[in-house]
């Protein structure tokens, strides 16, 4: 079971080193466990979390190595900080950043050709599931994903993040396992995990761990989401 905490734009230096000198002292055997910071944090979580078995991966990745792209930041700078991962395709980096499936594609070729592990998401928005175009949407955004032992994709319904609204265990287990059909992969679901439904998902036959947003922010809910995951 694998659960990571995307910190979205949250946590700064300050509050990121105060969360992790935290979550250092907590007994998470039994589950890997990531955390997300925003850029300007990732030194320090990474400083802080050496000699843990807590990793800590980048919210995004550009393709090239180095080059004028202004804003971005590459795999090898991430590999010179000691990051692990990157997630890629974000649902909020395609709707407000232009990520489009074949940026996501070079972003996480890239990455893993550099060694980093990638979190891929995928996933429908409410408009298109209404409209039962779900498993071509998720057939589209993995096709531009290959098969890799340092790859996993995250199933986050656009409609389930940040909304409190989170799939049914019938539409997150249906989802998961069309994913898998289509690429040979670990799959985590993301979409308003709380300590609360945590189990439940996590027990679910194609559920392989989470990717956790708002929960992740806050020490105690974040740290029962992943003991929900050594039970299940
Ligand atoms: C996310 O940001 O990946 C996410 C799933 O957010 P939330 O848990 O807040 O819905």
């Amino acid at each position: 079971m694998l659960i990571a905490g995307n910190w979205k734009m949250y946590k700064g230096p300050a509050a990121a080193a105060e969360f992790c000198l935290a979550l250092r002292d907590e007994d998470l055997r039994g589950v890997d466990v990531v955390v997300c910071p925003p850029y300007v944090s990732l030194a320090v979580a990474v400083q802080l979390l050496a000699g843990t078995e807590i990793a800590v991966a980048a919210q995004n990745v550009h393709w090239a190595q180095e080059g004028p792209f202004t804003g971005e930041i590459s795999p090898s700078m991430l590999r010179e900080l000691g990051v692990y991962g990157a997630i890629v395709g974000h649902s909020e980096r395609r709707q407000h950043f232009g990520e489009t499936d074949a940026t996501v594609a070079e972003r996480t070729r890239a990455a893993l050709d550099a060694g980093l592990f990638v979190i891929a998401c995928v996933g429908e928005t409410e408009e298109e599931r209404e409209r039962g175009a779900t498993q071509d949407v998720l057939r589209r955004q993995v096709s531009v994903l290959e098969a890799d032992e340092n790859l996993v994709v995250a199933y986050e319904p656009v409609w389930a993040i940040g909304t409190g609204k989170t799939a049914t265990p019938g539409i997150a287990q249906e989802a998961h396992a069309f994913i898998k059909s289509l690429l040979d992969v670990l799959v985590l679901y993301g979409g308003s995990v709380k300590p609360d439904n945590a189990a439940e998902l996590l027990a679910l036959p194609d559920v392989d761990g989470a990717l956790v947003g708002g929960a992740s922010l806050e020490l105690d809910s974040f740290t029962a989401i992943c003991r929900a995951a050594t039970r299940s």
